[in-house]
């Protein structure tokens, strides 16, 4: 399975790709483990490994919020923590409205 597989708009010369850790990888199955519990956790963390030492890892996981990437691990979050990483965002983004509407 190819691992990134869209026009790419978040990095400045725009191949971030050509850069990934996991383009090196034979096994690039670990980045789509098929669970998140058990011995997925050993693949897992063996796919986040690959992205700790990942030097574009910052514009992988910007393009998997962008594009809403539903499956994988991507920056080294799996699709869970990017989930949870958005509503984060958003309730900080909500929060931060708030103030904005008390200031005025
Ligand atoms: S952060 Fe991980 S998934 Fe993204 S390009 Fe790097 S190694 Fe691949």
């Amino acid at each position: 399975m190819s691992h990134h597989v869209y026009p790419d708009t978040t990095s400045p010369d725009g191949n971030w790709r050509d850069h990934a850790a996991c383009a090196r990888e034979e096994d690039r199955e670990i980045f789509f483990p098929k669970g998140n519990s058990g011995p997925c956790l050993i693949i897992i963390a063996e796919a986040k490994a690959v992205c700790r030492r990942c030097p574009v890892a910052e514009y992988c996981l910007r393009s998997a919020l962008e594009t809403d990437e539903a499956f994988g691990i991507w920056g080294g979050l799996t699709e869970q923590e990017r989930r949870k990483l958005k509503r984060r965002s958003r309730r900080n983004t909500a929060l931060l409205d708030e103030d904005d509407e008390v200031a005025v």
